[in-house]
């Protein structure tokens, strides 16, 4: 086999002429990320997460033989927003609340959330209500977390070589589709083994929990010592001997305010250097005082958490997200994809809870107007940062916290870094 030469970053590489450019990188030392690309099918290029630039040309790096001479751009700072920018539509696009998914700690996709330090997206989420299919005999199917990859529909065959899953529609529309008779061919293990081809928690099986403890997930801790980028957060200095924060929870459940908490004697030290102001921590109602930053758990879901996330910026000179709710609705958000009418309907009217013959649902002037959705903070006021997480951990809220005030230089692990 003939031995080419070709450049990746302007560095010298070489590989077998006609090898797939993710296999040729790897064997370079080169990570090219993917999540459409698996081993022994042909290149899909479906995902575009490998997008790479060849020859000045923006392409899938998975459909690309690496020859003679060829000029390849990965890391360039282009690239790498680029390929981001891919992901974090992807996590728009469908509904993927990671703490309440089955397949959360164990999902590729999520993995490259972390890898890329992903902490919120540019893009407005969908909130799609797409098929969840329960009807196969053994796998349920959920369109929501599907990327279309396609990499089920390719690999999942059955003894006898017919394909278990197929593909309609184009683009936006395409739907993944499930051939039931085919399906009911499948042996348990290899039912298993098409949910471990997904990249996403869009295929699991019945009755086969994948939940696995904290720590025992295949992505709980990443690489060791591998550590997350982040974009450094704006450097307020001001010459008060302590600084101000000021906290809050909206539409949150405060987990959030309880892993604030969580660095237990840590406080402390903390407490040497910043004072609360308006908080549930310290329970003082109003701003008493201009604040140097101030954290938000919690999204949008009715007028009066918009008042207060606007006092909030009033202020505080920095505001911070704290935790999923506040970055994009988190599980409060899961009624974004059925009609307000409905979720109250339901919560009021047909709950278990609810009174035979309950008419009425509770509405008064002093009562905060309900949002017709969830909304993310950022889409509300300016945000400066986000914090990740469900809830985020207590040693990354405080290092980024105080990264902000002191201007300190931190990193942050990769196991501190989670969406669930
Ligand atoms: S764990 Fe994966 S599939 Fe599940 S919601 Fe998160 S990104 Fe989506
Ligand atoms: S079900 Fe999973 S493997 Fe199949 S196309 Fe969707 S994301 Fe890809």
């Amino acid at each position: 086999m003939e031995n080419i030469t070709f450049k990746i970053d302007g560095r010298e590489c070489t590989a077998e002429k006609g090898k797939n450019l993710i296999e040729a990188a790897k064997q370079n030392g080169v990570f090219i990320p993917t999540l459409c690309h698996f081993k022994n099918i042909d290149p899909l290029g479906t995902c575009r997460i490998c997008s790479i630039k060849l020859n000045g040309r923006s392409i899938a790096g998975c459909t690309i033989q690496v020859d003679e001479g060829m000029d390849i751009q990965v890391n360039s700072t282009e690239m790498l927003d680029a390929r981001k920018a891919i992901l974090e539509m992807m996590f728009v696009e469908g509904n993927h609340f990671c703490p309440s998914c089955e397949k959360s700690g164990d999902c590729a996709m999520q993995n490259l959330g972390y890898e890329m330090g992903i902490r919120y997206t540019r893009f407005p989420h969908l909130f799609v209500d797409r098929l969840v299919d329960a009807r196969p005999e053994r796998i349920v199917i959920n369109q929501n977390r599907c990327i279309r990859c396609k990499r089920c529909v390719e690999e999942v065959k059955t003894k006898d070589g017919y394909a278990v899953f197929n593909s309609t529609n184009r683009g936006y529309e395409t739907l993944i589709g499930i051939d039931y008779k085919q399906e009911a061919k499948l042996t348990d293990r290899e039912a298993v083994r098409a949910m471990e081809i997904c990249p996403t928690g869009s295929i699991l099986v019945k009755g086969k929990s994948i939940a696995k403890p904290f720590g025992q997930r295949k992505y709980d801790y990443g690489e060791i010592g591998k550590t997350i980028p982040f974009d450094k957060a704006k450097i307020n200095q001001t010459n008060e001997n302590k600084k101000i924060v000021a906290t809050t929870s909206l539409a949150g459940c405060f987990g959030c305010h309880m892993s604030l908490l969580d660095v237990d004697l840590g406080i402390l030290d903390l407490l040497e250097v910043v004072e609360f102001n308006k908080s549930p921590i310290t329970d003082i109602k109003k701003f008493s005082k201009r604040c140097d930053i101030g954290l938000i758990e919690g999204g949008c879901c009715n007028t009066e958490n918009i008042e207060v996330l606007r006092a909030f910026r009033e202020n505080c000179d920095i505001l911070v997200s704290v935790g999923e709710c506040a970055i994009w609705g988190g599980l409060p958000a899961n009624r974004n994809t059925i009609p307000l009418e409905d979720c109250l309907k339901e919560a009021y009217l047909n709950s278990l809870t609810s009174e035979d013959n309950e008419t009425c649902i509770p509405h008064h002037e002093d009562i905060p107007k309900i949002l017709n959705k969830v909304y993310p903070n950022h889409e509300i006021v300016k945000i400066d940062y986000h914090i990740p997480g469900c809830p985020p951990n207590a040693n990354h809220i405080w290092s980024v916290v105080k990264n902000i005030l002191f201007n300190e230089e931190f990193s942050i692990a990769y196991p501190e870094f989670k969406y669930d």
